[in-house]
């Protein structure tokens, strides 16, 4: 059972960085939450907080509705993997494994017993007596895993464990790391930068920036309805394209969103809601994913445009164009027989754009 809640937590660290503000969160038994966010975000100092490593400066830190601020990491029962590994360099794996029960003073053939068991279903058995200079990246970091999971944590900290691996590495330990958790049934928070690492593992995911959560989401929900402008461009790859606009009306009522001098129509729903928002005459950020771009012919309404970069990515194509100082990305048929030079229509469907307000970007 561990059930975890940070209630407005901040950490202000002593040269006065405001690493972590108001972070509230409630995180439910067994659950597997993912912390993501740019470098710098305050995803660590989250992480190391929870684990005991660090001060809280300000809230309170709840595990099992008991308050852990003021009690020691050892007596936390929270494991945690760090992105370096941090393992001893002089003792074998075996060592390093079996280290935290021999602290505890267990009993050496049970030591061995239980880190055999564990470097089983880790495919470790082989390395057991090796340094770990003597390993490969990977299994490193299942040693450091195996570390983590001898102790029988309540709690599993992951703080980007896999950022030193190779992506066909990264790939699989992803779904082992997800295997470990079904079985282990802990409680697991797991820290990276990654969004793509954060979308294929999370079923719950908060975005990070500058120390303040941004959304709490499912993939889907992040993807699909990003809070703010801040997530649309964080979540998804190659990021969604953004356009200055602003929400206008014609003499006849129908709304549009004027980009670069056109007035693009909007949906009856959509019109409502720009009204209903107050939101005509204002100015708005328009984002639209690269899937919902289209190339369009000459009798539709568009931005034409010189290709910048054509990318073919095998089972699509990318086309890369500059309006307004800004990048845009559209998204094509692998067999196009557009190219680098040529000067084509893009555009795409109002029902699919996202809106922001153009001042604070939080989604309308
Ligand atoms: P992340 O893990 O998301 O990359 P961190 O939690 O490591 O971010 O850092 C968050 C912010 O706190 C950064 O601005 C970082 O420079 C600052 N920071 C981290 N540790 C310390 C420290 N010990 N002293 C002062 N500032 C720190
Ligand atoms: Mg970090």
């Amino acid at each position: 059972m561990a059930e975890i809640q940070l209630k407005h937590i901040y950490k202000k660290f002593d040269d006065g960085v405001d690493a972590v503000k108001d972070f509230h969160l409630d995180i439910k038994d067994k659950e597997f939450v993912i912390f993501v966010g740019p470098s710098g975000c305050g995803k660590s100092t989250t992480l190391r907080m929870i684990a005991g490593l660090e001060n809280i400066s300000d809230g309170e830190l709840l595990i099992d509705g008991k308050k852990m601020n003021d009690v020691p990491s050892c007596d936390r029962d929270i494991a945690m993997v760090f992105q370096n590994y941090a393992l001893y360099p002089h003792m074998t794996v075996a060592e390093n494994m079996a280290y935290s029960l021999r602290l505890k003073k267990v009993p050496k053939k049970e030591r061995r017993q239980k880190v055999e068991e564990i470097a089983r279903t880790l495919g470790l058995e082989g390395v057991l007596d090796r340094k770990p200079s003597e390993l490969s990246g990977g299994q490193k970091q299942r040693v450091a895993m195996g570390r983590a999971i001898v102790r029988h944590p309540k709690v599993f900290l992951m703080d980007e464990p896999l950022s030193n691996l190779d992506a066909k590495l990264r790939n699989q330990m992803r779904g082992e790391i997800l295997k470990l958790y079904r079985e282990l049934e802990t409680t697991f928070i797991y820290v990276t930068h990654d969004q793509t690492e954060a979308m294929t593992l999370g079923t719950k995911i908060v975005v990070l920036k500058d120390g303040e959560i941004q959304q709490i989401a499912t993939p889907q929900e992040l993807y699909q309805k990003p809070a703010n402008q801040f997530v649309a461009g964080f979540i998804g790859m190659p990021p969604m394209n953004f356009f200055h606009g602003k929400c206008v009306a014609d003499h006849k009522k129908q709304v549009s969103i004027r980009i670069s001098g056109q007035d693009i129509p909007v949906s009856e729903e959509m019109a409502q809601h720009i009204q209903l928002k107050h939101m005509l005459g204002e100015e708005v950020t328009v984002g639209v994913r690269p899937e919902d771009m289209r190339i369009v012919s000459a009798d539709e309404s568009g931005f034409d445009s010189e290709v910048q970069v054509y990318e073919m990515l095998g089972s699509e194509s990318y086309l890369y164009f500059e309006h307004d100082g800004g990048d845009v990305a559209v998204r094509t048929e692998a067999g196009t027989a557009i190219r680098k030079g040529d000067v084509v229509r893009f555009g795409f469907d109002m029902e699919h754009v996202h809106l922001f307000d153009a001042l604070y970007g939080n989604r309308i």
